[in-house]
């Protein structure tokens, strides 16, 4: 039974949904909507096997996995809870630009039990979050793949391990460079500690575009002596 003052509290602040802002019915928990929640998409069963790119026509690897390509990565898989969609977009945006925090929580909870899914993903030693730089860990105030990280452990029971990473070149913005430019702008902007010698790592990141930035972490992981680096992604960019 809900109290008299959770009535109170519904009627002055009405909860919206995040994607459509359609006002949430009381008692319906949200971020989204009864519309909205059932468009959010999983990925698969039809992904490439190394990076999880969506195949909509079938195959093992994509064009830039397949083949010898496929040894050359220094992360071995990536796989993502949802493909991002409006839906999803919205929450990471709310979350990771407008401040909403909290919504790390859920969403790292949704992660977990997406994770399940993935036996390719067993065999974890330490669960560690993408880094940002230290400039814009400051400006922003929190690292959003630290806050996922964190939920994503608590759910699942796997140990979050956030030193032994970290991001020392401050990377301009990837959203006009093709494929090679952002291996080539990540190769070289992460540093490892000795600390991850021998351990097999789960990278946690809000989304997978061309798999660059993880693919820049595993490259300093390895360097370091990381045994096997794999990565899970709240959303995957189709
Ligand atoms: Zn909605
Ligand atoms: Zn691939």
């Amino acid at each position: 039974m809900q109290s008299a003052g959770q009535w109170a509290l519904y009627i002055l602040l009405p909860k919206t949904c995040f994607a459509c802002s359609a006002d949430l019915a009381f008692q319906e928990a949200g971020p989204l909507c009864k519309e909205c929640l059932p468009q959010i998409k999983r990925p698969g069963p039809l992904i490439c096997r190394r990076c999880g790119t969506l195949l909509p026509d079938g195959g093992a690897y994509c064009f830039n996995c397949r083949g010898s390509k496929t040894k050359q990565f220094k992360c071995s898989v990536i796989r993502s809870a949802y493909v991002f969609g409006p839906q999803v977009r919205a929450l990471i945006h709310a979350f990771k630009y407008q401040g909403y925090c909290f919504l790390a929580d859920y969403l790292g909870t949704c992660m977990a039990q997406e994770f399940a899914r993935y036996e390719e993903l067993s065999g974890v030693d330490w669960v560690m979050p993408v880094p940002l730089h230290p400039k814009k860990l400051r400006a922003r105030g929190y690292n959003q793949s630290q806050l996922l990280a964190q939920a994503f452990c608590r759910n699942s029971g796997l140990v979050l391990h956030t030193s032994g990473l970290i991001r020392r070149v401050d990377t301009r913005s990837q959203a006009q460079l093709n494929r090679k430019e952002r291996l080539q702008n990540m190769a070289d902007a992460f540093e490892a500690g000795p600390e991850v010698k021998g351990k097999r790592i789960l990278l946690i990141d809000d989304v997978a575009t061309t798999g660059a930035t993880l693919e820049g972490c595993a490259l300093a992981l390895k360097r370091a002596g990381a045994r096997q680096v794999m990565a899970f992604t709240l959303a995957r960019e189709p």
